[in-house]
């Protein structure tokens, strides 16, 4: 028995031995022989965009959902019918009581722009002043709030994901100014339950040009009074919602592509 363990002892020495001796003898990396082409991948060649005159701009392959002038075309109310929301000096406001807007089309994974101005008349204060929202997919809030001197809770105010992340900083200018979102979104999968994210939504948010939401995950649809991943329910490709706060907030220049 004490002879079998020494051979296999001996037979182990002797394989390691080999395995060092090997690595040595490997050769070195022979980059002479690799040229640079090697490395370099051509095709499919990528598509080519033309971009917008400045980068507030829509670029080709935008999908123009509000150019100043028509809004009908683009989006409907609640129930499917022409929006009460009024369109003023190449603005769209939102009209109290009117409800929500949502697109006609469906979206999934987007970079979205909107422009977007709360009342140069300053009245209310907290959440009651220019408050509307960027709603992706319906049900995820990106909240637009007039957040400029105008403290409330920090996951509620401009450029936050409503309850759930609060923007990096407050990058909000004056009431009445016009401000940008430029926001990267994309979509939750689901698990076969359809009641938990397999993987969950990602938000990336620009206000004003200055990173506020750093491709967050969210817990849940947004809610006002509750737990978010209570209310996790499977969905595919869905509009985008403006929201209907009671405050006559206007928005211009929205442009979408799909990624
Ligand atoms: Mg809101």
């Amino acid at each position: 028995m004490k002879k079998k363990l020494l051979y296999i002892f001996l037979l182990l020495i002797f394989l390691l031995n080999l395995a060092h001796a090997q690595q040595l003898t490997l050769k070195p990396l022979e980059s002479d022989k690799i040229t640079p082409g090697m490395t370099e991948v051509m095709d499919p060649e990528v598509k080519i965009v033309q971009p917008g005159i400045t980068d507030s701009d829509a670029p080709s392959d935008a999908i123009i959902l509000f150019d100043g002038l028509d809004v009908n075309s683009e989006w409907e109310d609640s129930q499917g019918a022409p929006t009460k929301w009024i369109v003023e000096d190449g603005a769209l406001v939102c009209v109290k009581g009117s409800g929500i807007i949502k697109t006609k089309r469906k979206f999934s994974d987007v970079q979205l722009h909107i422009e977007w101005r709360t009342p140069a008349e300053v009245s209310g204060g907290g959440q009651g002043r220019g408050n509307s929202g960027v709603f992706l997919q319906e049900i995820y809030e990106v909240q637009v709030l007039d957040s400029y001197n105008n403290r409330t809770y920090r996951h509620g105010q401009a450029g936050s994901l409503y309850k759930q992340h609060a923007p990096l900083v407050n990058v909000s200018r004056k009431p009445g100014e016009w401000q940008t979102y430029d926001i990267i979104y994309t979509a939750p999968t689901f698990k076969s339950d359809s009641t938990t994210y397999s993987t969950p939504p990602k938000v990336t948010v620009f206000h004003n040009g200055v990173l506020i939401q750093n491709n967050v995950s969210l817990r849940g649809p947004t809610v006002y009074v509750g737990i978010p991943e209570y209310f996790v329910m499977k969905h595919g490709a869905a509009s985008l919602m403006l929201q209907d706060h009671g405050n006559p907030v206007a928005y211009r220049n929205i442009w979408i592509r799909e990624l």
